[in-house]
């Protein structure tokens, strides 16, 4: 295989769901009505959206030597991610407790990052190779934030086009953000960033101006069906979400639209056209339930965007 146009620094972790009628009391057990097993993680799952898409990606990440590492690689392998990871004997891979009442709907989630907690500068040092041999570096924010900077500062000497989803929200020195060609907040995330509460495209463009002026290169406020505001010192774009269908389930929609951001750029598309193909990406993902499962491929976004 050709070596990756798009890496990718992030963490997966498995996701175990269980779905009882309430939540059990501390000390009390309770019996639940179903229990799922899938793949989780926002770096594994644009990963495996950028590839599904249609990119050549690299996984740089750190798992455990268990079962949940097997299924990582397994999901990687299918979709065509290449496996950058290392493999740790000495910690375990990620894992997320989601339990869902049944009734309501509603969730309480626990996220441990396992092993990948201690993703540091070091591993983006032993990847740089295969960093500035790419065209498009993509990170978020579920791995310690200095491995972050350091990813995004080893592209950006290599001229390498740098991406940063800044999920979970939080807010970030500026001089990581100076390293940004590209940021990609959802509303939320780009309230966290600069204090201005964004539920309008106006606010939107408010908030990205803030970030414009903090050395970002462009930004990208995710809007969820509303589509993207695209905004660069230049540029202000409203590109209006599509409809695909029905909608099933939305997660996973942000990493969707990240994942095929990558593609885009890494294929030279221009701001407009990268931003409607993610659009379409996301788009088709909340039509299917799951977050890596529900990844669409590249004949269904053209056909989307026909
Ligand atoms: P999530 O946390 O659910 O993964 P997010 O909050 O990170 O998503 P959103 O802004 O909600 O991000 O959605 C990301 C993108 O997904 C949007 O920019 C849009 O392209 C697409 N999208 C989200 N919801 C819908 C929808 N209901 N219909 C069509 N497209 C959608």
């Amino acid at each position: 295989m050709s070596s990756p146009d798009i890496v990718i620094l992030g963490i997966f972790v498995a996701d175990t769901t269980y779905r009882a009628e309430r939540q059990p009391r501390l000390g009390e057990t309770i019996l639940g009505r179903s229990f799922s097993l899938g793949p989780g993680g926002k770096g594994s799952n644009q990963a495996v959206a950028a590839a599904r898409a249609g990119g050549h990606v690299g996984m740089i990440t750190r798992l455990g030597r268990d079962v949940f590492a097997d299924m990582a690689l397994d999901i990687w392998r299918e979709a065509g991610v290449t496996s950058l990871a290392s493999t740790h004997d000495d910690g375990q891979t990620g894992a997320a407790f989601i339990f869902v009442d049944d009734v309501s709907g509603d969730n309480a989630i626990i996220v441990t990052q396992g092993i990948a907690a201690e993703i540091g500068p070091e591993d983006l040092d032993a990847r740089r190779a295969e960093i500035q041999g790419a065209k498009v570096f993509l990170t978020q924010l579920e791995q310690p934030l200095d491995a972050a900077h350091q990813g995004l500062a080893i592209a950006r000497e290599g001229g390498v086009q740098t991406i940063l989803n800044p999920a979970p929200a939080t807010e970030l020195p500026d001089a990581m953000l100076a390293l940004c060609d590209v940021l990609t907040p959802n509303e939320t995330e780009a309230e966290a960033l600069t204090g201005i509460a964004v539920s309008s495209v106006a606010e939107a463009e408010r908030a990205a101006d803030t970030l414009l002026a903090k050395g970002v290169g462009a930004v990208i406020v995710t809007l969820g069906e509303r589509g993207a505001l695209y905004r660069d010192a230049t540029r202000s774009l409203h590109v209006e979400g599509l409809d695909a269908g029905p909608v099933a389930e939305t997660t996973g929609a942000g990493d969707a639209f990240n994942g095929a951001l990558a593609v885009a750029f890494a294929e030279g598309l221009d701001a407009a056209d990268a931003v409607r193909f993610a659009n379409a990406t996301a788009a088709l993902s909340v039509t299917r339930s799951g977050a890596a499962a529900s990844m669409p491929d590249r004949a269904g976004i053209d056909a989307l965007l026909e």
